[in-house]
This record gives structure tokens, C-alpha cells and sequence, in this order.
């Protein structure tokens, strides 16, 4: 078993502030850092509604309509992300498209409420466009465009119909097509930005796949599958260190496969692959959830078991002889018997391993020594 933690949320580091006004989590803070943005933007713009409805540019009721509905529109997207409520809206959990759609339609409003200072309003509508490039897809990005010069085009054409004094049609229709030209402009850098987004994430995905496979080739030998004796040392030595902690004695269990030579002589290479593969899947399935086992080469493997005594480790060797006696090879040659030789050593705290792993070599020798097919066990040298 792989011995992995669990993972704590990621949480930021927070200072009062902060913590109130971006979130706890560090993952999440991007998305409300950027609502409150907006939320500023938002609220500069209803002081430059103020000041024109006090210079006499703008009537009140129609001012403190935009600015009110507007600031309550982002105060809710801006509680929504902070409380984490938008991950349960859709898939997005930053609201960009709905909170576009939403400036989209507050800028047209705007510009049919606002003659003298409409043509800078044209502006407020890029900005709309540009702020979603970093997150919408190219479909979401071309349909934003659309919807966004569709509105201007509604707030132009009703301001010519209704007051042509001060929106006049041709000035309003040379509005719409400066509109067009620039939101094109920006819808097409818009989307290119998608699409390479696009490539990127995919590109991140292959190379995060090709990393776990590598890792996963670093750790696992290619033909059992089970941990290789790189990854095996890396976790003997880690086990150690716990070891010294607890002061509690581990044991290490060497096998080796009897007369695997003949396996190979006598059936092939092949067949003798295919033992080893059955062998490493009985191992790993005789071990507790505390022990750890791999291939040390050949047709040997090691075994770690923490927190236990030769007689711990000695009774682990008989439940696999005996899963090994259940198991049939016969898919693989009718007839076929597979024994091995176990060589068992305690290791005290702080005791060097490579003597622990020789003195479980040279139990394993006696076993073969004695006619193998058994166990051996050496104890703590203390
Ligand atoms: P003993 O009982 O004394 O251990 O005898 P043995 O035949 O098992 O031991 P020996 O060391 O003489 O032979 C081990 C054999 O294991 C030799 C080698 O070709 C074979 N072997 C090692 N790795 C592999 C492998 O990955 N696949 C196959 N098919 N055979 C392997
Ligand atoms: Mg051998
Ligand atoms: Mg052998």
C-alpha cells in the first residue's frame, strides 16, 4: 500500500481582512479576487453617474436606477464566489459567462440612458468582452460578441427611434458600426486566446499523464507490477526512520523462488514470466495493510513488516506457502508446482539495514541449504 496522506485543503494564509474578503481557501481566491475587481469597477462607474446626475448631464431616477441594480447585480455574483455557492451553479465556478452577460447588459443600458457620454460607453462594452478571454471557451467568447453588439445594436436603435434629438440615427449608426469594427477586433483576439488555452490544457493534461507514468515506471518493476528495489529501498530506509521513533523492532523477509532455473529450461522464458507475475500477485495478497513488498531481482523478492517479530513475519511466510500450494499454475504448464525459500531477519531500532538484509541472505541460504521449500529466521542482533 502506498503510504499517502491525505490531502488538507489548501488554505491561504489570511490576515483578517483577507480572510473576509477573498475566502479561506487559496484555490478559490483568484475567481473572487477578480469579482472584486469588477465590483470596484462597478462601483467607480456609479460614481461617475453621480457626478453627471449632480453636473445635470444625466436625469436622477434613470442614475440611480443603472448604479443601484448594477452594484446589487455584482454585490450578488461577488456572494456567490466568495461563499463558494457558484461551484454548486454550473460548471463554472467563477461565473464569468453569466457575470459578461450581466456587464453586457448593464452597458447597454447605460448607453440608451447616458446621450452625452455614450460614444465612451462603446469602451465599457470592450471591456466586457475582454474580461471573460482568460475563461470562456471559443464558442462562449463568439456568442458573447454577438450578444454583446446585438445589445448595443437594441440600445442604439431604441435611443434613434425614441429621443432622435439626442441620439441621432446617423450619428447612432456610424456608433454601431465604430462598435462593430472594435468589438470584432477583440472578439477575434478573444477567441484565438481560447483556442490556445484549449491547446495548453491539453498539452498539460498529456505531460501530467506522461508524468504519473513515469513515475509509476520509476517505482514499479515492468513485469510483476509490484514495487522494484528502487522504490523498495526508498521505503526500507523511510520505514527506518519510523522505526527509530516507535523503537519497535521490524523484520525483513527474503525469498527466493526454488529451482526457477529449471522453470525457464524446461518451459520457457515465457512460462517462466508468467510465474513470476502469479508469485509477485500471491505475495501481495498474503501481506497486511502495514507490510511492503517488491522485487529485489530476479526471482527474489523482499518483504517489509513493521512493527513485527520473526514469528510475525515467519507466520506471513506460511500464509503465502500456503496460497501458493492453492495456487494452480496449471493454465501455464499442467502439472506445474512452485515452491520457494525464505530467509527471515528482525532488525532492531537503529540497527544498520544492509546487516539486517544480510543476515535474512544468509537465513534464506540455510533454507536452501536445507532442503528449501522452508523458512529460516535470524533474530535482532542486539
Ligand atoms: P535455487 O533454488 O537455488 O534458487 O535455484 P534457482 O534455479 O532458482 O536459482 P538460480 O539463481 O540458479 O536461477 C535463477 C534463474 O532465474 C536464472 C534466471 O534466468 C531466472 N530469471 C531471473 N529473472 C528472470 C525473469 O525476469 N524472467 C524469467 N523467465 N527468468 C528469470
Ligand atoms: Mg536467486
Ligand atoms: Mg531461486
Amino acid at each position: 500500500m502506498p503510504h499517502e496522506r491525505p490531502t488538507a485543503p489548501n488554505r491561504a494564509p489570511s490576515s483578517g481582512w483577507a480572510h473576509w474578503l477573498l475566502g479561506p481557501e487559496a484555490e478559490g481566491r483568484g475567481a473572487v479576487k477578480l469579482t472584486l475587481l469588477a465590483l470596484t469597477v462597478y462601483g467607480l462607474f456609479a460614481l461617475n453617474v453621480a457626478v453627471q446626475v449632480n453636473l445635470g448631464l444625466m436625469e436622477s431616477g434613470p442614475g440611480l436606477w443603472v448604479s443601484s441594480l448594477s452594484l446589487a447585480g455584482i454585490t450578488a455574483f461577488y456572494l456567490l464566489v466568495r461563499t463558494g455557492l457558484s461551484r454548486h451553479l454550473g460548471s463554472d465556478p467563477t461565473l464569468t459567462l453569466p457575470q459578461s452577460v450581466f456587464g453586457v447588459l448593464i452597458t447597454a443600458w447605460g448607453y440608451a440612458i447616458d446621450p452625452p457620454l455614450r460614444g465612451a460607453i462603446i469602451a465599457i462594452m470592450l471591456l466586457n468582452l475582454v474580461w471573460g478571454m482568460f475563461v470562456l471557451s471559443q464558442r462562449q467568447a463568439f456568442w458573447l460578441y454577438l450578444f454583446g453588439l446585438a445589445s448595443l445594436g437594441v440600445a442604439m436603435a431604441w435611443g434613434a427611434l425614441t429621443d432622435p434629438v439626442h441620439f441621432p440615427p446617423a450619428v447612432e449608426a456610424l456608433h454601431f458600426s465604430f462598435a462593430a469594427i472594435l468589438m470584432t477586433a477583440v472578439s477575434v483576439l478573444s477567441v484565438n486566446m481560447a483556442k490556445l488555452r484549449a491547446k495548453l490544457g491539453a498539452r498539460t493534461t498529456e505531460l501530467r499523464a506522461a508524468l504519473e507514468r513515469i513515475q509509476y515506471l520509476a517505482h514499479h518493476d515492468e513485469l510483476t507490477r509490484i514495487s522494484n528495489r528502487r522504490h523498495l529501498s526508498e521505503r526500507l530506509a523511510a520505514e527506518q526512520l519510523n522505526q527509530r521513533h516507535s523503537g519497535q523492532t521490524m523484520s525483513l523477509v527474503l525469498i527466493d523462488i526454488d529451482h526457477f532455473k529449471n522453470v525457464n529450461d524446461r518451459h520457457g522464458h515465457s512460462v517462466g514470466d508468467a510465474v513470476l507475475r502469479h508469485f509477485a500477485a500471491a505475495l501481495q495478497a498474503a501481506l497486511r495493510s502495514t507490510d511492503f513488498a517488491g522485487r529485489w531481482g530476479g526471482e527474489e523478492f523482499l518483504v517489509v513488516t513493521p512493527q513485527a517479530s520473526a514469528e510475525t513475519a515467519a507466520a506471513l511466510v506460511d500464509r503465502l506457502r500456503e496460497a501458493l500450494a492453492a495456487t494452480s499454475f496449471d493454465s501455464l504448464v499442467p502439472g506445474l508446482h512452485i515452491t520457494f525459500s525464505a530467509g527471515v531477519a528482525e532488525c532492531a531500532p537503529g540497527e544498520d539495514l544492509h546487516l539486517a538484509i544480510e543476515r535474512a541472505d544468509r537465513a534464506l541460504y540455510q533454507a536452501k541449504q536445507t532442503g528449501r521449500d522452508r523458512t529460516v529466521s535470524e533474530f535482532a542482533q542486539l
